[in-house]
């Protein structure tokens, strides 16, 4: 059969591709690649760090690229036959992973290239490229004795069931709670768009009245804006005690179960518990440092927390006569708050923000800070009509990358907004071949009427997810797994979220921020008041995020084994970032799906960490103007080009010169004076 997907391909030959053609791809590339690790291993040569390390980032590349185009297009454009493929193919893609990690004879060669490292006179990427594929053999238990693997395995196994269950019984919760409201009193204060989607989610369960869920887009709003005090604490109280009532659903046994296992696993491997053994591979590296990190925001952050805290409190005293401000008031005298102090809408921002004129901003933004150019083609083959193509050129004319940009809503599209590769950046045989990087996102379609203009928070998501890509397109690596945003999880949002700062910035906007009707210019008081109002209440968000951030490491970071009231353990934890009173009813744990379902166990100190190490970046142009190109080099030559070629706290203080300051992240949020 004539499949294009098992020719050699540069660009991603969408045209051609038929659904029928994935199945039969994946099968042929996984064999060839299974044969070319085979030939890694049976090599009659000594081990080298060529033959072996080297061989085994370039093998399966055919597959890598299959896998790229099929996925990429499971999130933006699927449909039900792409997604059966991907429940067939998924276990065989991970068969095929599980077999390389489990393959004794590959890890003798990588483990004997390991062991003579400090003769071989490897350069920093090869010495990187070396101790990554030594780790993930050797951080899955292939240097243990027989019974240990064993063990590892049945700990892996147990720790999947429990993950699944954990989370099963978190969306139970979740689906099982409803709240119907038949008196239209109850419902006072929600805009009538939110009304009107309660009213339409009763019909849609045959219902009379209006349905308030746990799910985010029904609790959210009617948090913010119900007046109804005593229903807020009702569906307050429902979503904060998910698994935690003491029946079937009940997480509390899970938790102890899954930190237990986990603590037992990162034993076995030779790390005192479970926070040092995934900070090994983090830019924080220890659990110290990560409480370090935790306790001096805290410090800093608190007086201000505490202060909106009272502000917040005599606002509620003011207008409802309250007493007590319990968490169910928080996001609505929050929201009121917000509304009198600064009386912003998205309505009054949008006009200024038109889809075309953001995206010409975030390239101008590009040009002048690393010298790039983007040149629409439309001769590249792409999967919807919808995709805009563009080649990518530095200031000497080379060319850099592509770049695909797809910006709107569709039925076959995932929600949010993400930056993806159709394929990496990597050098083979003296070839620097240029990576394909792409942009997904989903903004709202322009009409015949109006154009499609963005909310500020689009605004800043678009020019985020840019971030990721100049981290991919200016890649310059010789090995694919340490190519672009392969980099350690608390320094991925480093390129990303630095962007973001130019979105605030008079000398950025007046490139980009012009009326659709009037051409206009932004008037640099809305300007001022964005920046105000993105730093309301930050003193009290800075607490919530670390009260999470130090639960996290509560749980990970100590052995476990002695707990066992899993509220009593949360309370003790909490204790420092407490504002509001403590409900005995509600338990956080039970349901914090992302350590205990998803993978940011002893990671969640991360969001913060991104933070510091943007603020204190951007910083650095704010001192010597934000599109100094001397500036923007150094950013480009030691973070952006380097990927996860060397160890990144190495690569940011070459940027900088020094480590990260958290003073930049407390000045830019209002937190502490500037000084
Ligand atoms: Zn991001």
């Amino acid at each position: 059969m004539n499949n294009p997907l098992l020719e050699p391909f540069d660009q991603a030959p969408f045209s051609k591709i038929k659904n029928e053609h994935f199945k039969p791809a994946f099968l042929q590339a996984i064999e060839d690649a299974k044969k070319e690790i085979d030939a890694i291993v049976d090599n009659p040569e000594p081990p080298s760090f060529e033959n072996t390390v080297a061989a085994l980032d370039f093998a399966g590349q055919q597959l890598d690229r299959i896998s790229s185009v099929f996925f990429n297009l499971n999130s933006a454009e699927t449909n039900e036959e792409i997604q059966k493929i991907a429940q067939e193919v998924s276990p065989l893609l991970s068969e095929f992973s599980n077999d390389i990690t489990l393959n004794q004879g590959l890890f003798q060669r990588i483990k004997t290239v390991y062991e003579q490292r400090d003769s071989l006179e490897l350069d920093p990427e090869q010495n990187t490229l070396l101790e990554k594929k030594y780790k993930s053999f050797s951080r899955n238990g292939a240097n243990l004795n027989d019974t240990d693997k064993k063990r590892l395995r049945e700990i892996d196994a147990e720790l999947a069931k429990l993950k699944l269950i954990f989370g099963e019984n978190v969306l139970a919760e979740t689906n099982k709670y409803e709240m119907l409201l038949t008196n239209e009193e109850d419902l006072k204060g929600l805009p009538e768009g939110e009304k009107e989607a309660a009213a339409h989610l009763a019909e849609s369960k045959g219902k009379k009245g209006w349905l308030i869920t746990l799910d985010y887009p029904s609790y959210i709003p009617f948090m913010k804006y119900a007046e109804n005090r005593e229903l807020r604490k009702e569906l307050s109280m429902a979503f904060g005690s998910k698994g935690f009532h003491n029946d079937a659903l009940d997480n509390q046994e899970n938790v102890l179960k899954i930190v237990n296992l986990r603590h037992e696993r990162a034993n076995l491997l030779g790390y005192p518990t479970h926070a040092h053994f995934v900070l090994e591979e983090r830019m924080a590296e220890t659990p110290d440092k990560v409480l370090d990190f935790l306790n001096e925001l805290l410090e800093k952050a608190k007086p201000a927390a505490e202060l909106e805290f009272a502000e917040l409190e005599a606002f509620a005293k003011e207008l409802d006569n309250i007493d007590t401000l319990q968490k169910w008031d928080s996001a609505y005298y929050s929201e009121k708050l917000k509304q009198k102090l600064f009386n912003l809408d998205d309505e009054k921002l949008k006009p200024y923000f038109k889809l075309e004129n953001v995206i010409d901003g975030v390239f101008k933004v590009a040009e002048k800070l690393f010298g790039l150019s983007f040149k629409e083609v439309f001769t590249i083959d792409k999967y919807h009509e919808e995709v805009k193509t563009y080649e990518v050129y530095d200031d000497a004319g080379n060319f850099i990358s592509l770049f695909y940009a797809d910006f709107h809503p569709r039925p076959g599209k995932r929600g949010g907004a993400w930056m993806t590769s159709f394929k990496p950046q990597f050098t083979l045989n003296g070839i620097n071949s240029r990576p394909h990087i792409s942009n997904v996102c989903n903004f709202t379609r322009s009409t015949s009427k109006k154009p499609s203009l963005l909310t500020f928070n689009e605004v800043t998501t678009l020019f985020h997810e840019f971030g990721h890509g100049l981290h991919g397109m200016l890649a310059n690596t010789t090995y694919p797994s340490l190519s672009g945003t392969s980099v350690y999880w608390d320094f991925v949002e480093l390129p990303s979220q630095v962007m973001e700062n130019w979105c605030y910035e008079k000398e950025a906007l007046e490139l980009f921020a012009f009326h659709y009707e009037t051409g206009e210019l932004i008037p640099m008081e809305l300007v001022e008041k964005i920046k105000e109002s993105s730093n309301f209440q930050e003193g009290m968000a800075t607490l919530r995020q670390l009260s999470f951030g130090f639960l996290d490491m509560a749980w990970h970071g100590k052995d476990p084994s002695s707990i066992n009231n899993v509220k009593a353990f949360e309370d003790q934890a909490f204790k420092g970032t407490r504002l509001f009173p403590e409900t005995p009813e509600t338990c956080m744990s039970t349901s914090f799906s992302h350590i205990f379902q998803g993978g940011y166990s002893s990671g969640y100190y991360s969001y913060k960490w991104a933070e510091v190490l943007d603020a204190d970046a951007f910083a650095y142009f704010k001192q010597n103007g934000i599109f100094n190109r001397e500036i923007a080099e150094k950013f480009k030559e030691n973070v952006l080009s380097k990927g996860g070629t060397e160890n990144p706290m190495d690569l940011y203080k070459r940027f900088r010169g020094a480590e990260p300051n958290i003073d930049a992240l407390l000045e830019r949020a209002g937190l502490i004076a500037k000084t």
